[in-house]
């Protein structure tokens, strides 16, 4: 399969869709909503990308970032 994801693998930046590498606070890069996520889970869409920061989503721009270890 193919499709228009790059792969990009910089320090601490995950695709959508990718597992939670560790506990930690990541934020959507597009728009710097921020979320704790688990160790173990997946990165979701962020919604505020998906609703009413429309204009700022992009397909294959879904990234977070860790930014905070708790
Ligand atoms: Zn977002």
């Amino acid at each position: 399969m193919h499709d228009n994801y790059e792969n990009i693998n910089e320090e601490g930046v995950y695709k959508v869709g990718s597992v939670v590498p560790e506990d930690g606070v990541y934020a959507c890069v597009p728009c710097g909503n921020k979320k704790f996520l688990k160790a173990g889970s997946r990165f979701k869409s962020c919604l505020a990308c998906f609703g009413k920061e429309r204009r700022l989503f992009r397909k294959g721009m879904e990234l977070w970032e860790k930014i905070a270890d708790k």
